[in-house]
C-alpha cells in the first residue's frame, strides 16, 4: 500500500470497531437534524437526550461502558443519519495525509485494504469535508499574543 498513489478502502459488512474506540462522535447542526428527523423527533428533543453541546462543538453523551448511545449489538441504530465523521472514516484528514497513521487505522479498521483503488487526490477531497464540518477540531489553534 502506498498512500502516495491511493488507497483502498471498503466498509466490512457487520464491522463496528471503529465505533468502539475510545474517543467523542462529534456532530455538525446538519447532523442533528438529520438524527432526529431519522428517529421522528425534534432537534430539542434529540439535543436533549444525546447531545453535549459546548459554544464550539458538539459531541453525543458516552453511555456509561460505551463509547456512542447509538452503538447497538446489531450496528448503528442511525446509520442512514449518522455523524459526519462517522460516514467519512476513515477519510480524515489526518489519517490519509500520514502513510504511517494510514497503516496504524489498517490494525482496526478491517476495511483498510480492501476494495477499489480509490485516488489519493479523491481521497484528500473526501477528508477536506472533515475540515469544514469540524472547523473547531481542525482549525489551527491561535498564535499566541506578544507582551509589548
Ligand atoms: S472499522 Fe472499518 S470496516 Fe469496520 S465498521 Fe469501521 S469503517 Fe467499517
Ligand atoms: S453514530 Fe453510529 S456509526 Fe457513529 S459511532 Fe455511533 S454507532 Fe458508530
Amino acid at each position: 500500500m502506498n498512500p502516495a498513489d491511493g488507497l483502498r478502502f471498503a466498509c466490512q459488512p457487520g464491522c463496528t470497531r471503529c465505533c468502539q474506540q475510545d474517543g467523542f462522535v462529534y456532530l455538525t447542526e446538519d447532523d442533528l437534524r438529520r438524527a432526529a428527523a431519522f428517529l421522528g423527533i425534534s432537534p430539542l428533543q434529540f439535543e436533549r437526550r444525546f447531545v453535549y453541546r459546548t459554544p464550539r462543538r458538539m459531541r453525543f453523551r458516552k453511555p456509561r461502558g460505551r463509547q456512542c448511545p447509538f452503538l447497538l449489538d446489531s450496528g448503528c441504530a442511525i446509520h442512514p443519519a449518522k455523524p459526519t465523521q462517522c460516514r467519512l472514516f476513515p477519510f480524515w484528514p489526518e489519517l490519509v495525509s500520514s502513510r504511517q497513521a494510514w497503516r496504524r487505522t489498517a490494525h482496526l479498521c478491517p476495511g483498510i485494504g480492501q476494495g477499489p483503488l480509490i485516488q489519493i487526490g479523491t481521497a484528500i477531497e473526501t477528508a477536506s469535508e472533515m475540515e469544514h464540518a469540524y472547523p473547531a477540531l481542525y482549525a489551527p489553534p491561535p498564535k499566541p499574543l506578544h507582551n509589548r
